[in-house]
């Protein structure tokens, strides 16, 4: 059921303009995605979410825009050339390749969902009085599914941990976890495979380069630590924030844009004196999950997920969840780096990268607390979170369906369209007259073709807030009707106020109040 609500929003988003397959018309390039021209301008306006409230709200955070092409050695002193691994398993019937990591995580999910069956059973069965904390503790089936499901986590985390591949393949074939392909358990062995894409610089008569599409954009970051606290006279604790593309060759690459080989991150690295990143590590956890929820998609639908496996650099780590129609699933990752980064940089580049603190009289290394959004995800999350079918009638009673978007007003890629009632009578020149007047504000939309309904149902299916239509008495008293996409109402106002009422509703202002 979920998943269908999920091909549905996938064609949507070809149909109206969101996402196209990269490259289509010689079949597509697997995991590459374009945005089209309503999926630009909503993601434009999720990055300026994000960017205000780093680094407009912040006084101590700053922006940089750091080159894809960095040195190699970078990505030696980062542990990417060496450690940036997934491993993979192989079903041998149907030449299908898996993250064996994902296949157990698969298979943890499984049993929660288990659990979570009996538990929606129960409450169903004793209503109100049903205390759900007292039948997980009790419950004879609950408690066996709890103890199968500690047990193999605890085996995996340590799998994870001391980077045993053998035991990885070994609790894949003791869970009998088949392919979901040929439906056999007829697995190869485990191997770990480098997900950075690399390229050559230079020509190679002259000795060429060989250097990596950036896997993340931290690293430009920390390689700029210096430039920017000296420049900027930034004094800790202080953040550096980027948005910028990032590669990674994933193997499992399904799910449309939710894992992509080519892919735009949200990532800010803040400073810190040693000794209070875990203090830091929670704060930014509070602002980042209210930054998420103040887009009004419901806090039942979020969820922190505490790492199995600490990268690393990390000494706490934990993401951000939000669950899509195929499950909860990570939007955002933050973690505790300490100060693995610049000391290593520290030490492959040979420049001392330490901050002088004046009040201890003393240099040190900072610690960093990063906080790492995908792009593409949260596109993913606020589409998944808007896109609807909903019952309705016409003026006439007649039963439809309309596919709305409901975005945040603030996010809608087109904040208000402008429509003549009829293409005549001086109605079409009114209304670009509106549109003139509004443009330098917001992204206006003109449409006179077709029927009135018809022209609402498009806007609704690309989100868009407002709809104004122009008819014969706006001619005589510069009045419209202004309709509104999710309540589907109607009123008349003057022409004069549609800025104001525009205005207030996509100020990200409303959304920024909220954040903690
Ligand atoms: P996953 O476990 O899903 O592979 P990750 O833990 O490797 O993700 P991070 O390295 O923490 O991800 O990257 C930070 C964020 O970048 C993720 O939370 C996600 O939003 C985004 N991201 C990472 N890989 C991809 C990808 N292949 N496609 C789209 N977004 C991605």
């Amino acid at each position: 059921m979920a998943e269908d609500v999920f091909k549905k929003l996938v064609a949507h988003c070809k149909e109206y303009g969101f996402v196209f397959q990269s490259s289509e018309i010689y079949d597509g390039l697997g995991a590459v995605y374009d945005y089209g021209q309503n999926g630009v301008e909503l993601k434009n306006n999720i990055k300026k979410y994000w960017w205000d409230s780093m680094v407009m709200l912040n006084e101590n955070i700053v922006g940089i825009d750091s080159a894809i092409f960095m040195h190699p050695t970078i990505w030696k002193a980062s542990g990417h050339v060496d450690a940036f691994n997934d491993p993979l398993i192989d079903n041998k019937d149907s030449k299908k390749r898996y993250r064996a990591d994902v296949l157990i995580e698969e298979q943890l999910a499984k049993i929660e969902e288990k659990i979570n069956k009996e538990v929606e059973k129960a409450a169903k069965r004793f209503g109100d009085a049903f205390d759900e904390a007292q039948f997980r503790s009790t419950n004879a089936r609950v408690l066996e599914h709890q103890e199968k499901w500690d047990a193999l986590h605890n085996r995996f985390a340590k799998a994870l941990n001391d980077g045993n591949l053998e035991e990885l393949r070994q609790i894949i074939v003791d869970e009998e976890i088949v392919c979901p392909i040929s439906g056999t358990r007829n697995w190869t062995e485990v191997r770990q495979f480098n997900l950075m894409f690399s390229t050559e610089m230079g020509s190679t008569s002259d000795g060429a380069l060989k250097i990596y599409l950036r896997p993340e954009t931290a690293q430009g970051i920390f390689v700029n630590y210096l430039n920017v606290q000296k420049t900027g006279r930034m004094k800790l604790p202080f953040g550096i924030a980027q948005i910028g593309k990032a590669f990674r060759n994933e193997i499992v690459a399904r799910q449309f844009i939710f894992r992509m080989r080519e892919f735009e991150q949200m990532e800010m690295q803040f400073f810190v004196k040693p000794g209070t990143e875990l203090d830091w590590f929670e704060k930014w956890k509070t602002t980042r999950m209210s930054w998420h929820q103040s887009l009004g998609f419901g806090a039942e639908n979020y969820r922190f997920h505490v790492h199995e496996k600490l990268a690393h650099y990390a000494n706490a780590a934990v993401d951000v969840e939000y669950k899509f129609p195929f499950g909860f699933k990570e939007v955002e990752g933050i973690h505790s780096r300490t100060d693995f980064d610049l000391s290593q940089h520290q030490q492959y580049s040979g420049k001392k990268i330490q901050y002088f603190d004046t009040e201890k009289n003393e240099s040190y290394v900072p610690f960093v607390v990063e906080t790492s959004i995908g792009v593409d995800r949260m596109f993913l999350q606020v589409l998944s979170a808007s896109y609807k079918e909903e019952e309705v009638s016409d003026a006439s009673g007649q039963k439809d369906t309309r596919v709305v978007l409901s975005l945040p007003p603030q996010l809608a890629p087109v904040k208000m369209a402008v429509m003549p009632l009829v293409k005549k009578d001086g109605l079409p020149e009114k209304a670009r007259e509106i549109i003139d007047d509004l443009k330098f504000d917001f992204n206006c939309m003109y449409d006179e073709k077709d029927s009135i309904g018809k022209r609402y149902r498009r806007m609704d299916a690309i989100g868009t807030p407002f709809c104004v239509t122009v008819d014969h008495q706006t001619l005589e008293d510069n009045t419209v009707t202004i309709r509104y996409r999710d309540t589907m109402e109607q009123d008349r106002v003057e022409i004069s106020k549609l800025r104001a009422i525009i205005a207030e509703a996509v100020s990200m202002k409303s959304l920024f109040a909220k954040l903690k």
